[in-house]
């Protein structure tokens, strides 16, 4: 790897270390603290270390496993996403998951799912979700990625163990508190204070607007019910649009429609 936008494989936390070099890893976690990105490339760093087949260190990184994982070609490694045509992660595909971990692992010890973005099952799925952490097989793993874990239901939380990304370097605590001001704004029932937010912004620098719209969406995530959802996921996709170059005053505008309920 060379690109500096590629990020080297995380290594895992010393403890957890210790528990895969012992395999005794346990078969339900949590991973937050971080933007998705970051989740996914620790998602695989655990799935690799739960399907290592090393002598001593896991994940060695080498075995035909560790490298199948990696290359997101190992059959008992799955990547589970809400369909890009639906707003949440449905309950089918919950169904469809725990029918699938019925059927033994094609090649490795466990079978390994990695629920990409889980905050965006909704109840009925994490219910779902909740009746396989319980009842699945052995074999088994699941990796619930979820960068604010407070966005899944206690049930769910209490079955998992958490995995918290450590910060980055650089991360700014003011713009975080910006960021949360205007998602209270966006999830208030107040159109004065939701402008009193928004307005000063509309001239802003792309990049700090984009800045700001992503503080804003970790702080939505934080909210369980429909309407944080929705906004969280607005503000995810006037993030991406803006990146693409897009009109900023119309992302605004349909933020705030977002924010008023109005469908998108
Ligand atoms: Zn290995």
């Amino acid at each position: 790897m060379s690109g500096q936008a590629v990020e080297a494989r995380p290594a895992l936390p010393p403890a957890l270390a210790r528990r895969a070099e012992a395999d005794a890893l346990g078969h339900a976690w949590i991973l937050c603290g971080a933007p998705e990105a970051r989740l996914e490339a620790m998602a695989r760093t655990l799935g690799m270390a739960l399907l290592c087949e090393g002598a001593d260190r896991r994940p060695c990184g080498a075995c035909r496993p560790c490298r199948k994982v990696e290359r997101d070609i190992h059959p008992d490694f799955q990547w589970v996403e809400k369909p890009a045509e639906r707003r949440q992660l449905p309950v089918e595909r919950i169904r469809a998951l725990r029918a699938d971990v019925y059927i033994r692992p094609n090649e490795g010890r466990r079978k390994v799912y990695a629920i990409r973005n889980a905050w965006q099952m909704n109840d009925e799925a994490q219910n779902a979700f909740l009746k396989v952490l319980e009842e699945g097989p052995e074999y088994g793993a699941f990796l619930l990625l979820s960068e604010n874990p407070l966005a899944l239901l206690p049930t769910v939380r209490s079955r998992c163990e958490l995995l918290r990304l450590e910060p980055q370097a650089g991360a700014d605590p003011q713009l975080a508190e910006r960021g949360a001001e205007l998602a209270r704004a966006l999830l208030g029932e107040d159109p004065w204070e939701m402008a009193r937010q928004c307005v000063p912004w509309e001239k802003g620098k792309r990049e700090e607007v984009l800045a700001l719209w992503e503080a804003a969406r970790q702080a939505a995530l934080a909210g369980r019910d429909a309407r944080a959802v929705r906004v969280a996921q607005a503000l995810g996709e006037a993030v991406a649009a803006g990146e693409r170059n897009g009109n900023m005053g119309a992302l605004w505008g349909r933020l705030w429609a977002a924010a008023q309920g109005d469908d998108l």
